[in-house]
């Protein structure tokens, strides 16, 4: 087996579409950043290369190239998706953390899950997401960002 997290954040801006886990939430504003801007799953793309022992997202699909200038979450977790299938190992289990202050994410908490489950193949039984705020401390208690936490177990398929 093997263990990773991986960490993340964006700031809140108008004028973009906010998706978490590959789910669109509707908001007057969304998240920053190169492609979708996806936290969660960038914070969860980071925990499988970690758990390979594979560096982290900036190493493998830097914005610098074309080629993912525009990749979106869930094309950057089916890339890494296959490296984990190719060093012979499966997602035993995803636990994430999404940090914001807004919008209020209990409401598609569900939603959420079920997309973070979609993008990595597995069953929801197999991905928890826990939602935080922070009392209304720091940046994203000031509502500018939004971060997500996130530790994956990978199994070897078929031991
Ligand atoms: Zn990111």
């Amino acid at each position: 087996m093997r263990i990773g997290q991986g960490y993340d954040v964006h700031a809140l801006v108008a004028g973009r579409a906010l998706v978490l886990g590959g789910v669109r939430i509707p908001h007057a504003r969304g998240l920053a950043g190169h492609s979708d801007a996806d936290v969660l799953a960038h914070a969860v793309g980071d925990a499988l290369l970690g758990a390979l022992g594979e560096g982290d997202l900036g190493t493998h699909f830097p914005s610098s190239d074309a080629r993912w200038k525009d990749a979106s979450g869930a094309l950057l977790l089916g890339e890494i998706l296959q490296r984990v299938a190719r060093a012979g190992f499966g997602v035993a289990n995803v636990d994430a953390t999404i940090v914001a202050r807004e919008p209020r994410l209990a409401p598609h908490q569900a939603q959420i899950r079920e997309g973070l489950a979609k993008l990595l193949g597995v069953e929801a039984t197999r991905v928890n997401v826990k939602l935080k705020s922070t009392d209304g401390l720091g940046a994203i208690g000031r509502g500018e960002g939004i971060a997500a936490q996130a530790v994956v177990l990978l199994e070897r398929v078929g031991a």
